[in-house]
């Protein structure tokens, strides 16, 4: 399928109706880990266990080549180890279950016979960044900062961002079982890099916990809480299901979604027996008190949706959790197109029963030009995947403006498309603006990568961006 070339479907009567995309049901597939020569010898029971998957995970580039040997050429190797000494802001952690999913539709042959598929594979771009992946021109933009979305200022207690008037989010932990290279939280999560310097959490996990709880208690206008991290897979069972069960004790929390892109990268986690009994309880109470409980989780590509994560979702649902939603990342290389997105749509919604809910933009963060889109793009996929899916599943391109939040990308209030600068409004205060009086009368500014504005904004960049920045610092003195 391309989406330039008009997909015929045959109607009922017999009838070829041209459509842009064609929908057929796909079957999920589970590749065979044993065609890489590390993996020929693991049996079925090792790849469904959750200890067997965290105890492989491929942290660098020995142990990757222990996994895929010569089927891959020395060239990439050498691009992956020069993308981590000088421009990962994410160390490299890759279960088994997802590096399994790359060039899984190429024929293993001899020699070298993956080195294409695996440059080409939508996963591996964003879960194993090589340095011919970032641009070179714009390695970064100007405004990108680490904490692009300017979380911490917002910090409640350590780790509760309060931003939006009626929901938190609590980063439970600074780890997941697998990093992407993405993060939009890099500033915080994972090892430090030999580019990035990690911040640290001060306060002891359970003393933030409490204090989050208290927050929670005292803010009686708050009632949906994201329990993030990082990614809460990597909290020890019983932590996690004190904290939610204490979240579902206070009256005002009517929400609670629970953050994990492993129920896709490491399902194995989900399917465990501690794991299933005790979301059981959580949905059992969540239930009686009427709190919708749910799962958000991360998937970006078609390739990601197995057998296994469709096992691990109705486990899920089998627990009694009301949903499990998906949150995506739009990315260049990764998931840019109409096709792409439906793809990924419809096996998230057919295949395994989860909800596409929302693509956010890439965001701002250092060395990531190359994946991210201008917001002219976006609202051209927007507008491309609507009426193929039911309205229910059709899900939101999102824009996550700073100081701002979540808008839609058909949002946008002013839009300059020489500098590729979007002007966006909002209507509610963050936790930082309680005495703005001018918060709900400005306008505040989302970037466009420069390598997709007209030549003459790219010279208006060269020129002007030590100015801009200057500029931007100085109105952020207001909210400061
Ligand atoms: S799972 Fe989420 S928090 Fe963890 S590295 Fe990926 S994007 Fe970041």
């Amino acid at each position: 399928m391309t989406e330039t070339l008009e997909a015929a479907v045959e109607a009922a009567d017999g009838r070829s109706i041209p459509q842009p995309y064609s929908y057929l049901r796909q079957e999920l597939v589970e590749p065979d880990w044993r065609r890489f020569p590390g993996w020929a010898d693991v049996t079925e029971a090792d790849w469904r266990s959750a200890q067997w998957q965290r105890s492989h995970c491929v942290k660098n580039t020995t142990q990757l080549r222990g996994v895929l040997g010569d089927l891959v050429d020395d060239r990439f190797y050498t691009d992956l180890e020069s993308d981590i000494s000088q421009a990962a802001t994410m160390s490299m952690l890759l279960p088994p279950q997802m590096l399994n999913t790359m060039a899984s539709r190429t024929e293993v042959g001899g020699a070298g016979s993956l080195t294409d598929a695996f440059y080409a594979d939508p996963v591996r771009r964003y879960m194993l960044p090589v340095l011919s992946d970032r641009r070179t021109d714009w390695t970064s933009h100007p405004h990108a900062t680490r904490d692009s979305l300017h979380e911490h200022e917002m910090w409640a207690v350590e780790g509760l961002t309060h931003r939006y008037p009626t929901k938190v989010l609590a980063e439970m932990l600074p780890t997941c079982p697998q990093y992407c290279g993405h993060c939009t939280r890099m500033d915080l999560v994972g090892n430090s890099t030999p580019t990035v310097d990690k911040l640290k959490f001060i306060t002891k996990p359970d003393v933030r916990q409490a204090q989050m709880l208290d927050y929670l208690r005292r803010s009686p206008g708050v009632r949906d809480v994201v329990v993030s991290g990082g990614d809460v897979a990597n909290m020890p069972w019983p932590r996690l299901e004190q904290f939610v069960a204490a979240l579902l004790e206070i009256d005002n929390v009517r929400d609670i979604r629970l953050a994990s892109k492993a129920l896709m990268g490491l399902p194995q986690h989900w399917l465990q027996d501690e794991v299933r009994a005790g979301m059981e309880r959580l949905a059992t109470t969540a239930r009686k008190r009427g709190v919708g409980l749910a799962i958000h989780t991360h998937v970006n590509a078609a390739e990601s949706v197995t057998p296994l994560v469709a096992e691990a979702t109705r486990a899920m649902f089998e627990a009694g959790v009301r949903d499990v939603r998906n949150q995506g990342v739009l990315m260049r290389g990764v998931n840019a197109s109409v096709n792409e997105l439906l793809d990924l749509c419809f096996s998230l919604l057919d295949g395994a029963g989860i909800m596409p809910y929302y693509f956010y933009m890439c965001d701002m963060i250092p060395a990531a030009e190359h994946w991210r889109l201008a917001v002219w793009e976006a609202q051209a996929l927007q507008h491309g995947i609507m009426g193929y899916l039911p309205g229910f599943a059709t899900p939101r391109i999102v824009c996550d403006v700073p100081y701002v939040g979540k808008r839609w990308v058909h949002q946008v209030h002013d839009y300059d498309r020489e500098q590729g600068i979007t002007y966006w409004t909002k209507n509610y205060r963050t936790g930082i603006e309680t005495s703005d009086a001018d918060a709900l009368d400005r306008t505040y500014e989302y970037y466009d990568p420069i390598h997709t504005l007209p030549q003459s904004g790219q010279d208006w960049w060269t020129e002007h961006a030590e100015s801009s920045i200057a500029a931007a610092e100085s109105s952020r003195g207001i909210h400061s």
